[in-house]
């Protein structure tokens, strides 16, 4: 199996090249074609099995399709650690350097000012720890009524973590029609219940 194959456009294969990459890993091949093709996807993976390229590659080029609007960031991704938002968001900035897409990373421990800045520009991608994009919310500073790709990434560290119930809240916020991706190196009883309840017929993978 080759990168080649998993349905990405030329321009994005070409930055995967670049960054040294010609041959998927397990998760990076059976998750890509589907997330193309929108499907909600349970991904059973540790770090450092490709996942974040399994994800942030499909949504380049799903991003690159569609317009912007202000205000309105267009697909949120999840993180538990400000440390894991900042690696997702280098992955995107390396696989994307092609694409004019806008980025924002909203984590604890930075101004909020240069934040609500960021997201007043408008915003492709939003990449968040739950308590700081919570409390950005409660002061009615985001709407994310037009994020229509969710990625809760690292679903039972947000368990042990406490953030379940922010993460229910958050994904009660955003339309309900739209595309969810959850990762998680293991399914304990709590993540199984909220996938039931926020995912739509998932594709379950687990390498
Ligand atoms: P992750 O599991 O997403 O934290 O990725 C672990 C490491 O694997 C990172 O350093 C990536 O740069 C690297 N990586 C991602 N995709 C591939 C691939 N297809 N081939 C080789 N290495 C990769």
């Amino acid at each position: 199996m080759k990168f080649a194959d998993l349905g990405l456009s030329d321009e994005l294969l070409q930055s995967v090249l670049d960054a040294g990459y010609d041959t998927p890993t397990a998760i990076q091949a059976q998750a890509i074609p589907s997330v193309l093709m929108m499907r909600d996807i349970i991904g059973i993976a540790q770090t450092g099995t490709g996942k974040t390229a399994s994800f942030v590659l499909p949504m380049i080029d799903i991003l690159a399709h569609g317009r912007r609007r202000a205000l309105m960031p267009r697909s949120l991704i999840l993180e538990p650690t400000r440390e894991l938002a900042a690696q997702v968001a280098e992955n995107f900035e390396k696989y994307g350097k092609n694409h004019d897409l806008k980025m924002a990373l909203l984590i604890g421990g930075v101004q909020m000012g240069d934040q609500v800045k960021a997201l007043s520009d408008g915003v492709d991608v939003l990449i968040a720890t739950p308590g700081r994009l919570m409390d950005l919310f409660e002061r009615g500073k985001i709407l994310l009524t037009g994020c229509e790709l969710l990625v809760i990434d690292e679903a039972d560290r947000m368990l042990d973590m406490g953030f379940i119930p922010d993460i229910e809240t958050i994904c009660s916020k955003l339309p309900p029609n739209r595309q969810t991706l959850l990762f998680s190196a293991t399914m304990p009883p709590v993540i199984k219940k909220l996938a039931d309840k926020f995912l739509s017929n998932p594709k379950y993978i687990e390498v």
